[in-house]
């Protein structure tokens, strides 16, 4: 089928950030609602998202959700501060619309966002990692998203980089996940420690912009904590890329990646060690949407 235009649907904790977005990436039209807490109350909020989009050049709509997505049954298993889990969701949607419906895990959806229309277009191998309050990755292998037998993704947040280290975030039983060390949260509990209880991530970016020597070594024990993961990745995916976004990781970029890269070259073996690049992500906020709008496109190519 061909569809010139889809809509992609950021489905956030606070946010719901839909679009109508071209086979190229580009966000034509945006629009934007509170994400609300009950399960009832989502759907009216997604279809009225949806509907407010919804026009003739429309040929499918895509959603990226904060939780695994079992690809072959269109439900999710559970999702992240949203009333969602155990629905069939695609099936909702499709039924709700009558259009093909594509479903995907946010951080896939983002790095499928980055490697199409973004930092890293053009490349076949790439790990993408999204450095806010948790982490959110995806990987891209042989150009084409990897999303393991049921589809759910990869949930790079959750290896072990520290055995029988710090206790995970949320639902997660772990310990030493990566996650727990490398996020904005992980940076505000650190400079809270350091700073006193007022202070957060952000001032701790800030002291380091400053010259503050106890704020740089936070960032760049982060970073090495970072390193830790992005090694053992390159092990195993062979990434020619890996690119760095979210919030956390884009303002803190200068103190925290150098020290990454380094702890990451250490750990990774040749031809890796040399071959994957660092680079920062490009479209920001909007990766979500996009990557929900080419998941649509998806549909349509596999139809
Ligand atoms: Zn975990």
């Amino acid at each position: 089928m061909s569809g010139t235009h889809a809509i992609g649907v950021d489905l956030g904790g606070t946010k719901i950030l839909a679009g109508v977005v071209t086979r190229d990436g580009e966000v034509v039209r945006r629009h934007e609602r509170a994400t609300p807490h009950t399960q009832e109350a989502l759907f009216v909020e997604l279809d009225a998202a949806v509907e407010e989009l919804l026009t003739d050049e429309v040929a499918a709509i895509g959603f990226g959700i904060p939780g695994p997505v079992n690809q072959l049954t269109g439900q999710i298993f559970e999702a992240v501060n949203t009333p969602i889990a155990d629905t069939d969701f695609r099936g909702r949607m499709r039924g709700r619309f009558g259009l093909p419906v594509g479903l995907d895990n946010d951080a896939n959806a983002a790095a499928i966002a980055e490697w199409k229309a973004g930092a890293a277009r053009g490349y076949d191998d790439v790990v993408m990692l999204t450095l806010g309050t948790g982490l959110g990755g995806g990987v891209i292998i042989g150009g084409k998203p990897f999303r393991g037998s049921t589809g759910a993704g990869v949930e790079l947040g959750h290896v072990v980089i520290v055995h029988d280290g710090r206790p995970c975030q949320g639902q997660c039983t772990g310990r030493g996940h990566l996650e727990a060390y490398v996020t904005g949260v992980a940076a505000t509990a650190a400079a809270q420690e350091a700073f006193g209880p007022a202070a957060d991530a952000h001032r701790l970016v800030r002291l380091a912009n400053e010259g503050d020597a106890t704020a740089r070594e936070i960032l760049a024990d982060i970073g090495r904590h970072l390193g830790s993961g992005m090694g053992s990745f390159a092990n195993i995916f062979e990434p020619q890329l890996v690119v760095i976004g979210g919030g956390f990781g884009m303002a803190a970029w200068e103190w925290v990646i150098p020290s990454a890269e380094e702890i990451m070259r250490r750990e990774a073996l040749r031809p890796m060690r040399d071959e994957a690049k660092v680079v920062r992500a490009e479209l920001g906020t909007a990766a979500g949407l996009i990557g929900a709008g080419f998941v649509a496109f998806e549909t349509l190519d596999a139809a």
